[in-house]
């Protein structure tokens, strides 16, 4: 039995009273395929945009086993203590494979997921990562419209998924192991120019020495590498996240990231970019979806891609023609 719908103004007002449920359940109609959702969900956060844009967005990558869901739920219990709000959200591409989701479908951050001023919700699943990363946007938006001062997306390094969150975050960490030998084998190229700050975690026990010392060596590499924010060098810190030790470090080291970016015009700068990148990414999407799926272009697609094939016409030829075609119509 389909549960009643809620109306536009019931949503609204339940993310604004921090009604959980109802948070929820706008979260669910914002990552609804169904289209009769469509528009409802738009309304939601067309009346909810003017509350939105005060949280501290976070985003957080590293290798599964690094510690992200130990960290976050260190990082989010203290946070939480201290009075702030926060949510958690993820972007984990391996949900819309066969293989299943690599950050876990089962509950994680038990502790901080039954904390008053905690929302942790898990990656919406199914489909591309250009929709799972809109779901998560508009997921976002939501968690601030109904107070929460301090969003953390999390994700694994699967193909973009790296790219895409730091699109939506103000600030970006990585969590880093070592004594695996050497750190940087089978870190992502490029990975680096992403980071705004590196927590290498496990600095505790037998691994504490080596923590230390790979934290100078990166400190030595990150000073020659261009980061992606002007007049700042990655900051490199050491972290336990299962013994606590550090974690207040870690937010200090936040803190002081935001601040130098509100003093140096980057902060809004950032976010304006982020916004209007958002909208070209979704215009693309959106065009490239139009053009599959116009009956014309569904009816010719086959036989001009075998012309172009077997050499019968110029793939250029064949690409404005088709283009002529869905222009026309
Ligand atoms: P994720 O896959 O990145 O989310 O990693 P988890 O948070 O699930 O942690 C993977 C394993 O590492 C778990 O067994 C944790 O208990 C352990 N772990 C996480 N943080 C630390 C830490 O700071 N020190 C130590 N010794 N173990 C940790």
């Amino acid at each position: 039995k389909r549960r009643e719908e809620l109306t536009l103004q019931q949503y609204v007002d339940g993310i604004r009273t921090n009604n959980r449920a109802i948070l929820a359940r706008a979260i669910t109609l914002v990552e609804s395929n169904a289209k009769r959702h469509f528009s409802l969900a738009q309304d939601v956060l067309t009346s909810i945009m003017p509350y939105t844009g005060k949280s501290m967005r976070i985003g957080i990558t590293g290798v599964p086993g690094a510690g992200k869901s130990t960290f976050i739920e260190a990082l989010g219990m203290m946070l939480a203590e201290k009075g702030h709000r926060v949510a958690v959200l993820a972007i984990d591409p391996s949900s819309t494979l066969s293989q299943g989701s690599i950050l876990g479908d089962k509950t994680r951050m038990e502790q901080l997921s039954r904390h008053v001023n905690a929302f942790v919700r898990p990656s919406p699943a199914g489909g591309t990562l250009g929709g799972v990363a809109r779901k998560t946007r508009e997921t976002l938006l939501l968690c601030e419209a109904a107070g929460y001062d301090i969003i953390i997306v999390e994700t694994v390094g699967v193909g973009q998924s790296e790219i895409t969150v730091r699109s939506m975050v103000d600030c970006f960490l990585l969590l880093m192991l070592t004594g695996a030998g050497d750190e940087l084998q089978g870190m992502k190229k490029g990975i680096m120019e992403l980071v705004d700050i590196m927590f290498i975690n496990k600095a505790d026990g037998e691994n504490l020495v080596a923590a230390e010392k790979a934290k100078i060596e990166f400190q030595r590499i990150l000073h020659m590498l261009p980061g992606t924010t002007e007049g700042w060098i990655t900051e490199v810190r050491t972290v336990s996240a299962l013994t606590g030790n550090g974690i207040e470090e870690c937010w200090e080291s936040l803190i002081k990231f935001q601040e130098h970016m509100k003093a140096t015009n980057q902060f809004e700068e950032r976010r304006k970019q982020q916004a209007a990148n958002w909208f070209h990414s979704l215009l693309e999407e959106q065009i490239l979806k139009d053009f599959y799926n116009h009956t014309l272009i569904l009816k010719d697609l086959q036989s001009v891609k075998q012309k172009v094939i077997s050499g019968e016409t110029s793939a250029t030829k064949a690409a404005l023609s088709l283009l002529e075609k869905f222009r026309d119509s």
